[in-house]
């Protein structure tokens, strides 16, 4: 019921500290996958306890980019393979969600009868939908992810990893929370701006139905129909 993500700084300890902040938030599995921008990618799982996820991780596997959740299961049981983040059947894209997606059920008969779910949650629907799109329109990963998004209803704080252009986070909201954090040289996606106060204090408040493209640099905020939307960002004046 927390997501952190991270991009342009050593992301695994930022990753985890997030999520432990996020622990009051309840949780039952965790899971992290990180990107070394290096060709080398991570994806650890664990039910129970963020130290259960530590412990299966080993040190070489780090990122410059990570994705990190914990789950509080709505949809499947809290198992390893129910623990997010979920990956797309090429293994291209790896998604986070903290919410419920209403029409899982019906997206999956209509567009997914051909792919093999690794899960029983709402949320492998989507990345799964997200990856068929990119595939079958020969779209990019942040454009497949607009038009998955157009046909998924529900709550959700998703952050997307595309495995192709991994120096980029995707992010969308929409009745779950969502902050993104602005740092100097990196940006950060936390549930709440509390969780990650030692990394910055600047942050935006994302509105439903907000997207975005994060990379370390850059932030650009659109909605599905891709026009640009300004958000401004504000300090918070507190000690983490
Ligand atoms: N509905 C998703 C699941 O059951 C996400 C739950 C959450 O917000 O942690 O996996």
């Amino acid at each position: 019921c927390g997501i952190v993500g991270v991009v342009g700084k050593p992301a695994r300890d930022i990753v985890l500290n997030g999520l432990k902040n996020l622990e009051y938030r309840g949780y039952d599995s965790a899971g992290i996958y990180l990107n070394d921008l290096n060709g080398h990618e991570y994806l650890t799982k664990a039910v129970g306890r963020i130290s259960n996820l530590e412990d299966k991780l080993t040190p070489d596997e780090q990122g410059l980019v990570g994705i990190g959740h914990t789950r509080w299961a709505t949809h499947g049981k809290p198992t390893v393979d129910n623990a997010h983040p979920h990956v797309s059947e090429d293994g291209r894209f790896y998604l986070v969600h903290n919410g419920v997606i209403e029409n899982y059920a019906e997206l999956k008969e209509k567009y997914l009868s051909d792919v093999n779910f690794k899960s029983t949650t709402d949320t492998e629907v989507v990345v799964q939908l997200v990856a068929k799109i990119a595939r079958e329109k020969d779209l990019d990963g942040f454009s497949a992810f607009k038009e998955a998004l157009k046909l998924v209803k529900g709550s959700y704080a998703f952050l997307l990893v595309d495995d192709t252009e991994p120096s980029h986070i995707f992010i969308a909201k929409n009745k779950s929370p969502m902050m993104l954090g602005l740092g100097d040289g990196f940006n950060i996606i936390a549930s709440d701006a509390i969780s990650v106060l030692d990394q910055t204090k600047t942050f935006i408040d994302l509105q439903d139905g907000d997207v975005a493209d994060v990379t370390k640099e850059e932030v650009v905020i659109e909605n599905l129909d891709g026009e640009k939307v300004e958000r401004k960002p504000h300090t918070l004046d507190i000690d983490p």
